[in-house]
């Protein structure tokens, strides 16, 4: 393999710090050509110190002098704000985008980068939640790979290796359930950011550790996987599964079930897209079935975790409603982590802004942005931020 130059949107984050730490590890297969944060400057300037990119973009225009000075005396080349994100998304000066920006805000780069022909190794769920139909024409026009960075549909890329045109009956999305597996509603009202932020078996940046806690996240996966691999909404069911030792499983036409295991860490979902097709080397910990364990599954309890349910609806009814879904949970998500909304009031949100938005069967680009926005600013009325 020749040295593949990788471009990390959202450097400064979960994903991003641990897609540093495989580009360290193998600094003959990857370098860090661009890397991008929205507001960690010194955490940014350190990265940059170290992997030597020839870009950084700093989101945060007012960081942009602090940045710009810290790396006068390399070569590195220093841009800032929204627009710059975009613009360097689309510069030819890179072979593979790491799309690990959280939310919304990973859109667009990431469909500069796929119009100009750049394989997409994809963390950002959210872009195919807004406008998946979009991102996977545009990537098939292009003819170019979006490889999975999520553990689960990583798992199931994995699966669906070497199978072809073989038929898939189904997926099955396993979900470990969050801190409050078990729990219900009279105890839930009750959750504050503290305990919501604390994942029994992953480490993760907090809009997606909320997601994980009121089961959005697997919400949102649903309608990923939905996108990633062409099927309909009721082709993807989801397992409670706590141990996260199963990350996802597919069953072929034949009723075989295939299922990709490892213990739970993104570096190696984060390697797996960087390398693909070849498997890497590396000294992570390996689970091992002779330690006394078990594996347990159960049925996600959608009455009491209702985003998850909202999130099905949305997916079934297609349009912009997935859109209008990602918009109102951001907002909701944001502030119930400024201590301004409830942990249920967050699926409130959600379902009061699907019930305003008017729905649209099949929106354009545009339209989506419009979805956006107004969703967004319907969420916030109703936390009057
Ligand atoms: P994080 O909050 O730790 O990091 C987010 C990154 O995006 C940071 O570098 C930040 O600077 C940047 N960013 C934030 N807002 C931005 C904006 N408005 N414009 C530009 N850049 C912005 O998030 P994370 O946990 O690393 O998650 C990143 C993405 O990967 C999310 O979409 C998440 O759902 C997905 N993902 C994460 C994990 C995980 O283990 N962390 C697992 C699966 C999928
Ligand atoms: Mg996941």
């Amino acid at each position: 393999m020749s040295q593949k130059r990788i471009a990390l949107f959202g450097s400064t984050g979960s994903i991003g710090t641990q897609a540093l730490d495989v580009i360290a590890a193998n600094p003959d297969l990857f370098s860090a050509e661009v890397l991008t944060a929205q507001t960690n400057d010194t955490l940014l300037i350190k990265q940059a110190l170290q992997f030597n990119p020839n870009i950084v973009v700093i989101g945060d225009e007012k960081k942009y002098p602090i940045v710009k000075e810290a790396l006068a005396h390399t070569h590195t080349k220093v841009f800032a704000g929204e627009k710059a994100l975009e613009e360097v998304a689309s510069l030819d000066c890179y072979d593979m985008m790491l799309a690990a920006i959280v939310g919304y805000a990973g859109l667009k780069p990431t469909l500069c980068a796929i119009e100009i022909g750049k394989p997409i190794a994809l963390a950002n769920k959210e872009t195919l939640v807004v406008a998946g139909d979009i991102i996977m024409r545009t990537a098939a026009e292009k003819r170019i790979p979006i490889i999975p960075v999520d553990s689960e549909h990583s798992a199931i890329f994995q699966c669906l290796v070497g199978e072809g045109r073989n038929r898939i009956e189904k997926i099955i999305l396993t979900a470990s359930g969050g801190p409050f597996l078990g729990k219900k509603p009279n105890f839930l009202v009750n959750v504050k950011k503290d305990h919501a932020l604390q994942h029994p078996n992953w480490t993760m940046g907090a809009k997606i550790t909320i997601d994980s806690a009121t089961l959005m996240n697997k919400g949102l996966e649903m309608i990923e996987a939905k996108w990633l691999f062409n099927l309909t909404y009721d082709q993807v069911q989801v397992v409670v599964h706590p141990q996260s030792i199963i990350h996802s499983m597919v069953q072929f036409t034949d009723g075989s079930i295939k299922a990709q295991m490892g213990l739970p860490d993104m570096k190696l979902p984060i390697q797996y897209a960087l390398a693909f097709p070849n498997r890497i080397h590396n000294d992570f910990p390996r689970y091992d079935f002779k330690k006394p364990g078990t594996l347990t599954f159960e049925e996600p309890d959608t009455k009491t975790f209702r985003n998850l349910a909202l999130a099905m609806e949305a997916m079934k009814q297609g349009g912009n409603m997935p859109c209008i879904l990602n918009a109102a949970n951001e907002i909701a998500v944001y502030a119930f982590l400024r201590n301004r909304i409830g942990f249920l009031d967050m699926t409130e949100v959600v379902e009061q802004t699907m019930a305003r938005i008017p729905f649209l069967p099949e929106p354009t680009l545009e339209e989506y942005f419009e979805t956006d926005g107004e969703a967004r600013n319907f969420a916030a009325s109703l936390i009057h931020m």
